[in-house]
């Protein structure tokens, strides 16, 4: 069983040695979270979603894999080569979660697990079961395609998660042995080569910050360095880009090719930088944020514009229903954001966090914590093709009534699951002048500032669905420290009250209302970011959403369910009509209780076009469009009913 009393209490990343950090992360059990919008969410994750992981996991044969790789039991090996990485992930979030709150059960599922794995490690340290199943030993022989480095990064977080959570050291010490085999192996003077799928990277720094050996550090950048030598040939013909091996990653100017590969990398990437300090790879980073911020990034977060090669599309070439935006790709886009946050201090970052986690992250997993969307379309034509993942056999490429339960390519469901159970460790950081608050939701924040005080928050909000964020101080030291509060940039007309008084001469920084005092107890802060339903843009050159508005109300963007319209069926000839007012209301029996937004909204007479595909540009309008109320919802929450007609962007009145 977990020895509780050894841990450290750390979150999955832990930047409060990284000397090119400008924020430190905090201790993941200095937060605490208390009723509100992701309780319900994390509660249905814990209570749900890890046992049905577990029982998925079983089904599909991942932990037969290793049972046949450690010869407790004969077989073939079931699925895709990177099997193995879901269990470490489906594991990762057991760690995060019996930390919080032991359960016997998980517990006990994850004694088995770890047992498992330790029967399936080779005594040269070497885990994978995919290989360990093919025959005579042969590992590293397709670095391409075969994962196992990218399998590997996910067990040296799930065991860093093991031991900062639960001070357990068994799966470290798997991870370890694992680890300094691959040292043996690769290096300057050893085997060059690196991952086609890149994950390993941040996994190793990370075992470096956990473990202090450099020479898990030196394997990181050593693997970032071999990136760009333009020889991989990427799944089927897709070239070297699908891996980012067409440039080398000091060189970057923009986001290319497989969305997860490309995203995962500049996580590690960006790992290293708060390391080395080395400027050159941050220089590289923000150039690729700003191309994906301002050309490749979907309103809901979400990257990847293209099936083929699950990959970053042209700048603006974002079509609503043939996009890809992988829950991977946001779930990587979440995490290298955050440590982009930790390296510059930029609200931007945990602004980009916001954006995919509301609206792409969540998305995913259907409100029953048992069904989970891979590919996350902005727009269903009635439901009449929806891809649910990538290379599917036909069968599978149906119309659904819910989400799929899993994939044969279940990357997406326990990486999901993980990082709802780490939630907490992305609210707030720390630095020399104070506390950062970077996401709102009630929680309790501890932390002691490196002057030396303890600080204790309290902090309660109806966030998403108000905008009403009220922190009270519970302790306080006597020396000032500063408090920044990041202001949304969706956010118009923040006002911020202390005590009871209007604040003014606010002083802003970097996208952070930035108060510095000497904060005494029961001292409250009451900032109000006006959460009013608006309509959105694109650009003029996303051509596909080019006279379109999308709804969206705080961080939530939204969309319409043809289910929830005046007349079913019509969604193609629906238009928006921005004169008039948004209207919200609260929903309690409705999808878990949602905030409906509704607009003045028209059909087209279709009827008008007698069949005709095209006709002259200069023909007379026949008719006049019928106005009708349009009702929108959430698009995280869209197909939990059934899954039909769906789009984010709504055409504007056309006359
Ligand atoms: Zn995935």
């Amino acid at each position: 069983m977990f020895p509780h009393d050894n841990s450290s209490g750390l979150g999955p990343v832990d930047t409060s040695q990284s000397p090119h950090t400008l924020l430190k992360t905090l201790k993941f059990k200095s937060v605490t979270l208390n009723e509100g919008f992701w309780t319900k969410r994390l509660t249905i994750n814990r209570k749900i979603s890890l046992h049905f992981g577990f029982e998925m996991l079983n089904k599909d044969g991942n932990f037969d894999n290793l049972r046949i790789a450690a010869g407790l039991i004969k077989g073939n090996y079931r699925g895709y080569v990177f099997q193995d990485s879901d269990i470490y992930k489906w594991l990762e979030a057991l760690a995060w979660e019996v930390g919080k709150d032991p359960d016997q059960e998980l517990v006990s599922m994850a004694d088995a697990a770890v047992e498992l794995i330790a029967a399936a490690q080779l005594p040269n340290g070497y885990i994978n079961s995919f290989v360990q199943t093919r025959g005579s030993f042969e590992p590293w022989i397709d670095l391409d395609d075969g994962h196992e480095l990218y399998c590997a990064g996910f067990l040296f977080q799930a065991a860093i998660a093991f031991q900062r959570a639960l001070g357990d050291h068994r799966l470290l010490n798997i991870a370890c042995r694992f680890a300094d085999y691959i040292c043996s192996v690769f290096g300057p003077d050893k085997r060059h080569g690196t991952c086609g799928h890149p994950e390993v990277e941040m996994a190793l720094v990370e075992l470096f910050r956990e473990t202090g050996e450099v020479r898990y550090l030196d394997l990181a950048k050593f693997f970032i360095d071999q990136r760009g030598q333009n020889i991989m040939k990427g799944h089927r013909s897709y070239g070297p880009e699908y891996n980012q091996d067409h440039i080398h990653v000091r060189q970057v100017i923009e986001a290319a090719g497989h969305s997860v590969r490309q995203l995962y990398l500049a996580s590690g990437v960006t790992d290293l930088f708060l390391e080395t300090g080395e400027q050159a790879l941050l220089d590289a980073m923000l150039r690729l944020s700003k191309d994906i911020i301002e050309t490749k990034l979907y309103i809901t977060g979400g990257l990847g514009a293209r099936f083929d090669g699950e990959s970053f599309g042209d700048p603006y070439e974002l079509p609503s229903d043939q996009c890809y935006c992988e829950t991977c790709a946001g779930i990587a886009s979440f995490m290298w954001n955050w440590r982009m946050l930790l390296a510059s201090g930029g609200g931007c970052y945990a602004d980009q966090m916001e954006r995919v986690l509301y609206n792409n992250i969540l998305a995913s997993p259907a409100l029953d914590g048992r069904h989970y969307f891979y590919i996350n379309p902005l727009m269903l034509r009635e439901a009449r093709y929806l891809r649910l993942s990538t290379d599917l056999p036909p069968s599978e490429i149906f119309t659904p009534d819910q989400r799929p339960e899993w994939h044969d390519c279940a990357c997406c469901p326990p990486n999901v699951m993980r990082l709802f159970s780490s939630f907490t460790h992305y609210l707030a950081t720390h630095d020399a002048k104070g506390i950062q608050i970077h996401h709102f939701a009630p929680a309790d924040i501890e932390c002691d500032l490196t002057m030396g005080q303890r600080v204790k928050l309290n902090m309660i909000t109806d966030y998403p669905w108000h905008g009403q964020i009220r922190l009270r101080i519970a302790e306080s030291g006597n020396s000032p420290w500063g408090l920044s509060i990041r202001i949304p940039e969706w956010s118009q007309y923040p006002t911020i009250s202390i005590n009871g008084k209007v604040a003014s001469d606010l002083r802003h920084e970097k996208g952070y209302l930035y108060l510095e005092r000497i904060w005494q107890a029961e001292d409250i802060i009451e900032l109000e970011l006006n959460i009013e339903a608006m309509f959105v843009a694109s650009n003029p050159r996303v051509d596909a959403t080019r006279g379109c508005s999308a709804i969206q109300r705080g961080p939530i963007i939204y969309c319409l369910e043809d289910r929830d319209q005046e007349i079913r069926g019509r969604l193609l000839d629906i238009e928006v009509d921005k004169d008039q007012p948004l209207v919200t209301r609260w929903d309690n029996d409705q999808l878990d209780g949602v905030m409906v937004v509704e607009a003045g909204g028209r059909f087209i007479d279709f009827e008008s076009w007698h069949g005709r595909l095209y006709q002259p540009a200069y023909s007379p309008v026949l008719s006049i469009p019928s106005p009708t109320r349009l009702v929108a919802i959430p698009y995280y929450a869209w197909g939990n009913r059934v899954i039909g007609g769906m789009r984010v962007w709504i055409p504007n009145k056309s006359i």
